[in-house]
């Protein structure tokens, strides 16, 4: 008999009852340190009063009004971002996908606008994590994730992440934009190298292509930088943001150039809960946290003390891991038993750590994980190895 939950996840038997800060509080009473965040979502960590007093504030007075009505906490949001970042427009959201389906609609219709209606190919990358609509997978057509459900969004082109030649000579009077996560998330935490991003730019401005950065995962702090893009001092023209900028609240983000933008005019995209009060009034205590003085570099200093602990684990346990990769707290560990083994054997040391492709284990601990947890984490972290390797 098919369960009451549609059977499309396979869960670990934990129920969580409570989070304060970096711990989970399963129903029996264990505290599990959460080196996941709910997947790189509660960026400032659980029940952060920041986050619970503006949901709760927002809440007194007003929850949702419809997109047919000028909504406060939507502009201030919007200014915020807009004014830490290359975007001068910003659409809001409820998930990362519909981001990526609003990045896809966009950069055709920019296109069409400019009388060029051909040039629709959106150039993406193997390993690449978009979500789960149809032109999601087609964007990132894993087999999993596409078997079935065909026919697939025509339109996208797929080549080998990281390699520029293959790129360059991909790129034609069909492209509209390339699109890419400046680190791999759910692909196994692979950075692209900051030559590489410059290499990108330049060839969408030698090409006029749009360049469409994912950085759903590695956004909003997660790297030590506002956004990862940041790092290579390069920007992109339209920009996919969710997971962290809600804090654990479904919220999303399509950030844009007005010239990228220019095809999005009135009645031609929308969304009933996108931007609502609720969300934005959250999104905003988020942002502000995020950007205030100090937080970022907090981030790169804990970032670094874990990254060098990380170092040594892994030096330790030589037969359990390989190495240690990714950038702020966005980090994986590249393992010699499968992934899934370990993410639960950590179930054991109450240590939450997500799974990835590629053999690796992800590290995305709130971004305000302390110093001591950082200790915790890697005590942890070395018991589950010590564990599977006397197993
Ligand atoms: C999680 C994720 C998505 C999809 O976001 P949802 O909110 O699950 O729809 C898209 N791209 C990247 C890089 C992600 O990590």
């Amino acid at each position: 008999m098919i369960p009451s939950v549609l059977p499309t996840y396979s869960r670990a038997p934990l129920h969580f009852v409570k989070g304060e800060g970096s711990w989970l509080i399963e129903e029996d009473g264990r505290r599990f340190l959460d080196l996941g965040s709910g997947i790189a979502v509660a960026a400032l960590g659980h029940s952060n009063p920041i986050v619970v007093n503006a949901l709760t504030d927002q809440a007194q007075k007003l929850w949702h009004v419809s997109n047919l009505y000028e909504i406060p906490q939507q502009q201030a949001l919007a200014d915020a971002l807009v004014d830490a970042t290359f975007a001068d427009t910003v659409f809001f959201t409820n998930s990362g996908t519909e981001s990526t389906e609003l990045g896809v609609k966009m950069v055709r219709k920019y296109w069409y606008e400019k009388g060029q209606p051909d040039r629709v190919e959106i150039i993406t990358f193997t390993g690449a994590f978009h979500g789960r609509s149809s032109a999601a997978i087609a964007a990132a057509p894993t087999e999993k994730m596409v078997k079935g459900f065909g026919p697939l969004l025509p339109g996208f082109k797929q080549l080998p992440f990281g390699d520029l030649d293959a790129l360059k000579a991909a790129v034609t009077d069909k492209t509209a934009a390339i699109l890419i996560e400046p680190i791999q998330g759910e692909g196994g935490i692979h950075v692209l190298p900051d030559d590489h991003m410059k290499a990108l730019r330049q060839i969408c401005d030698d090409t006029g292509t749009l360049l469409i950065f994912d950085e759903i995962q590695c956004g909003m702090g997660r790297t030590g930088r506002l956004f990862a893009h940041e790092w290579a001092g390069v920007t992109p023209d339209v920009m996919l943001v969710a997971k962290g900028i809600g804090g654990g609240f479904p919220l999303g983000a399509v950030l844009a150039t007005e010239d990228a933008a220019s095809g999005m005019v009135a009645g031609t995209h929308g969304s009933t809960y996108g931007g609502n009060p609720l969300g934005c009034a959250v999104g905003l205590a988020v942002v502000r946290a995020i950007t205030e003085d100090g937080f970022l570099d907090g981030v790169r200093r804990k970032a670094s003390a874990l990254r060098q602990k990380l170092e040594g684990l892994v030096a330790d346990n030589p037969e359990i891991f390989e190495e240690v990769r990714g950038q702020g707290f966005m980090l994986g560990l590249r393992t010699k038993v499968a992934p899934v083994d370990f993410v639960k054997a950590g179930y054991a040391e109450e240590l939450i750590t997500v799974p990835a492709a590629d053999n690796v284990v992800r590290l995305l601990p709130a971004l305000t994980l302390s110093e001591d947890e950082i200790a915790e984490a890697i005590d942890r972290l070395d018991r589950t190895a010590k564990r599977m390797a006397s197993a």
